[in-house]
């Protein structure tokens, strides 16, 4: 499979939304650069007493609307374009979101897998040592990402807290409940994007009919993208991880999947089901296909296969530009990462508030307050598309370059 850069994805993305804004061309300019990146060498002892230099990065792309955010990624392909990518796509989800942030990401090039507890938890604080300089709540606000999660999040806040000797929990979102987490941000993203897919198909007039998705990737984003879809009558009947694919064209059963994902590591010899490739998952024929893993997976080689008339991007950039004008010839609506996965960093954004406040509020408040602002950015997003006859991720970067350029105007550049 053929992969573009990310960043030149972002920078194509942005060529793609211009021409429908009346902006001046230098803040456009700006946008296509990251505003500032960290790169640190970390020195992590092993197990065994030798040490191993692992690299890690932290991208800031623009702070116009307010302090920098975004996830912190361990991947052993992490590279510094993937991160000012992901840097800068952050940046147009908070806009879209109508969040009070601009766009951050962190990346870490390891293999989380393959690190005993210990060798995870020193790389952790370590890094959280590294990036300390660069973040804290008004200045950029870590949260996790792939291969990341609560108990990192509780290694990075509890590092930085001893850095700053005092207590800091709206530094870093996505911690455990104990220690400052929000009830309702584990299943966030998955959950916003049940709510965009929700009013998506009530635009098309699907809503209520019985409908069948395929997810790519079965970790934080899809897993509960599994078992909360059905809430708006989606059967999920196909499944992929980094192994494979798992199908049952009368539907996997999720509690049951995730405990054989639990125990075996994978889902692809879960005995429900037929042993597939994670291609015939992106080319089931189903209504809605969810890419939950990685980006770069729906390329100009594999879109004509296609069979969804949706593709719901909760993983950060799935659809490769060239792969996504081969989805609008055919007629398939790719409703863009940077309103579908919003969830995520909406409930951090909830969570950074209740820390701030030391106010903390039930799930109830947090689903409904998720549900009105993702709901009211669908249809803001949806009014442009219809208006200009542009596709989703042009209409939701023309509403979000638009937030941020407001912005800027009003603070004037500055050297
Ligand atoms: P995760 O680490 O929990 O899970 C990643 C999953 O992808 C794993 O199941 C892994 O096996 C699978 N995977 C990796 N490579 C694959 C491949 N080639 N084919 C099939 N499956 C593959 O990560 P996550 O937090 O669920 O994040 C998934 C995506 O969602 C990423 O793009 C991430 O940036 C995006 N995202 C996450 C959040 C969040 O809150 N965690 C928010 C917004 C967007």
């Amino acid at each position: 499979m053929s992969k573009m850069n990310p960043f030149e994805m972002f920078l194509k993305q942005v060529d793609e939304a211009t021409p429908y804004l009346n902006v001046e061309q230098e803040f456009i300019d700006i946008l296509k650069e990251p505003k500032e990146v960290l790169e640190t060498s970390i020195p992590l002892r092993l197990e065994d007493g030798s040490v191993r230099m692992v690299k890690g990065w932290r991208s800031h792309h623009n702070n116009a609307l307010g302090p920098y955010k975004g996830g912190v990624r361990y991947h052993p392909n992490v590279t510094q374009d993937e991160v000012m990518a992901l840097s800068a796509w952050m940046s147009i989800k908070c806009a879209t979101a109508m969040l009070p942030y601009g766009g951050a990401k962190g990346g870490v090039r390891v293999a989380p897998r393959e690190l005993s507890k210990g060798e995870l938890e020193r790389l952790s604080r370590a890094y959280a040592l590294g990036i300390s300089r660069f973040m804290g709540t008004d200045i950029d606000i870590p949260a996790p990402d792939v291969y990341t999660n609560p108990q990192v999040m509780a290694w990075f806040v509890d590092t930085y807290e001893k850095v700053l000797g005092w207590s800091e929990p709206s530094a870093y979102t996505g911690k455990p409940i104990e220690i400052g987490g929000s009830l309702g941000r584990g299943d966030a993203t998955a959950r916003g994007g049940m709510y965009v897919l929700r009013e998506a198909l009530k635009e098309m007039g699907l809503f209520g009919k019985p409908l069948k998705a395929t997810i790519q990737g079965f970790g934080n984003v899809g897993g509960y993208a599994h078992a909360l879809f059905s809430e708006i009558g989606v059967t999920v009947i196909g499944v992929a991880d980094s192994k494979g694919g798992i199908y049952n064209p009368k539907g996997l059963d999720y509690a049951d999947l995730m405990k054989h994902k639990r125990t075996s590591g994978t889902v692809t010899d879960y005995p429900g089901g037929d042993r597939v490739s994670t291609d015939e998952i992106l080319e089931a024929p189903v209504d809605v296909l969810i890419p939950a893993a990685l980006e770069g997976m729906v390329t100009e080689a594999n879109a004509g296969r296609v069979q969804a008339k949706i593709i719901l991007e909760l993983a950060n950039g799935p659809t490769t530009p060239d792969a996504e004008a081969i989805l609008q010839e055919n007629d398939v609506l790719v409703i863009p990462d940077v309103l579908a996965n919003s969830g995520g960093v909406t409930v951090s954004c909830f969570e950074w508030i209740q820390g701030r406040s030391g106010d903390y509020w039930s799930e109830k408040t947090v689903h409904e307050k998720l549900d009105e602002r993702l709901t009211q950015a669908f249809h803001e997003i949806w009014k442009i598309k219809k208006a200009n006859n542009i596709r989703m991720r042009q209409a939701a970067y023309v509403r979000a370059m638009g937030r941020i350029i407001a912005a800027m105007r009003f603070r004037g550049i500055w050297p």
